[in-house]
């Protein structure tokens, strides 16, 4: 996970201009922001997402970090990881017509899937 810290332009109530990066996340590795962290990033300003990637804005003359975009929040399969549409019944149904009988391989997650609440970003760059 990484830490960021807010650099206003100018005092506290001007505006967030970038993010220096306190601690970063390696080239390879996964952060997870929930949709709270994103809409922030989006409103202050130092997040940009398009094309299946995120970046985030750091300092002038520093690189930019990327993220691919793995997966937005979701309900997902436990079973085969697939990424079902919204709503439980929809699940449930995906679960009995595709692993019926089979045991969760999550414990966590009895019925078979799971509601992530947060983005799968990996870093590239
Ligand atoms: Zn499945």
């Amino acid at each position: 996970m990484p830490t960021f810290k807010r650099i206003f332009d100018n005092g506290v109530d001007a505006g967030v201009t970038h993010l220096e990066v306190v601690e970063e996340t390696p080239v390879g590795e996964e952060w997870h922001p929930s949709p709270r962290v994103i809409e922030k990033g989006f409103a202050e300003g130092w997040l940009a997402m398009g094309n299946g990637q995120a970046v985030i804005k750091t300092a002038d003359g520093e690189d930019d970090h990327v993220y691919d975009i793995l997966d937005t929040p979701g309900v997902f399969c436990s079973h085969c990881g697939l990424k079902l549409g919204g709503g439980n019944e929809i699940a449930q149904e995906h679960v009995a017509t595709n692993h019926d009988g089979e045991d969760s391989p999550d414990e966590q997650n009895p019925a078979g899937y799971r509601q992530d609440n947060f983005f799968r970003l990996e870093r590239v760059s």
